[in-house]
């Protein structure tokens, strides 16, 4: 039976929200096919995660299980990836847009021969031909793009983050180990150190709430209100280019064309104005906030809620708020 394979990564044992969601969704055009729905996931104990993919549909789970998983290695991905591809032929393989797989994509496309779609809002799948649509110009237009899969190799695609929403569809999977062909210690590249993240502890491109902050947060009193609504809703920091320009957020901080795309379920911009390049990287969010002292700013055309205002007088009673409800 054709397969769709769904590469899901994990993070210290947990699966990235992003690949649940394209898996939920490749569930759904294994579904309309007759396909078999599979997932691969490599860490130092993969079948560990076997159990959660099933959840999500994968009723068959490819589990490579080496302690070199412990780091990000883009090569070894590749690697491990190209390996499963050979076992289970599949039609299509789907993976999140992250900055991990983005690496990876490359990666594996130059070693199969196989065309490759990445950073797709939407794919659909039909007889050997795979269509998607894409954001291009800094989001500004979608763009309908087609890959006809080759005899020897599959079609890649690449989801970015919000683009399906992951629904459970429990099946036990059938799990096939697999064994990492590579020594770790041939890898022409190697990771030297890893620096924590700046986005107070939860990572900006999984997360489900996200405050960023723009220019109008201008200084250190107005970061410490950022700071603390992010502490109190369990959000990871975000921020315009020009506060990182300004040296007030890090670089890995930035969100948009630029920077990263985020797709959370909450989104707070505070004292953003909305230009092109900083909403591209977050029109994917479910519920944007936005809190600006400019009614005409253009943050407001894309935002769920506005409220007008400035953010040393909005905060301070929102925060407040939310510590209440939260019983704090
Ligand atoms: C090629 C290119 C790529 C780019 N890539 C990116 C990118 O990836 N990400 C990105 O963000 N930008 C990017 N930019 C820059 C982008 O064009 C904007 O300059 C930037 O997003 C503006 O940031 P901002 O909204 O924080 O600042 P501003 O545009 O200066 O807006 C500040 C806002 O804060 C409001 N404000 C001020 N004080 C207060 C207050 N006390 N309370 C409430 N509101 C207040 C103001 O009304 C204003 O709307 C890029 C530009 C180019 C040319």
């Amino acid at each position: 039976m054709p397969t769709i394979l769904t590469h899901v990564p994990v993070s210290d044992g947990t699966p990235n929200r992003t690949a649940l969601e394209a898996l939920t969704r490749a569930r759904q055009i294994a579904g309309e096919n007759g396909w078999t729905c599979a997932a691969s996931v490599f860490a130092p104990d993969a079948t560990a995660a076997a159990e959660t993919l099933g959840r999500y549909g994968a009723q068959t789970v490819y589990a490579v299980s080496d302690d070199a998983f412990a780091q990000p290695l883009g090569g070894l991905v590749v690697d491990a990836l190209a390996t499963v591809i050979r076992e289970a032929a599949p039609e299509i393989v789907v993976m999140p847009s992250t900055e991990g797989m983005k690496d990876a994509l490359g990666g594996l496309a130059q070693r199969l021969g196989a065309p490759a779609l990445p950073d797709v809002v939407a794919f659909s799948a039909s007889g050997t031909a795979v269509e998607a649509t894409r954001p291009v110009m800094a989001a500004k237009f979608r763009a309908t793009v087609t890959a006809e899969k080759p005899a020897d190799a599959p079609v890649l695609v690449s989801v970015r983050a919000g683009s399906y929403t992951a629904e459970e569809s429990a099946v036990t999977p059938e799990v096939i180990r697999v064994a990492l062909a590579t020594d770790p210690a041939s890898l022409k590249a190697s990771l030297r150190e890893v620096i924590a993240s700046a986005s107070g502890g939860v990572d900006l491109a999984d997360a489900t709430v996200v405050v960023a902050a723009g220019r109008g947060v201008r200084d250190e009193s107005g970061k410490a209100l950022v700071d603390e609504l992010a502490e109190v809703t369990g959000a990871a920091i975000g921020a315009s280019r020009a506060v990182v320009e300004m040296g007030l957020f890090p670089p890995e901080a930035q969100i948009g064309q630029t920077g990263k795309v985020v797709a959370p379920d909450l989104y707070f911009a505070v004292g953003i104005s909305g230009a092109i390049q900083h909403v591209a990287g977050m029109t994917g969010s479910r519920t944007i906030v936005a809190i600006n002292k400019d009614p005409d700013a253009p943050i407001f055309d894309v935002a769920t809620y506005g409220v007008v205002g400035d953010l040393h007088q909005v905060l301070p009673p929102l925060i407040a708020a939310l510590r209440e409800a939260k019983g704090q």
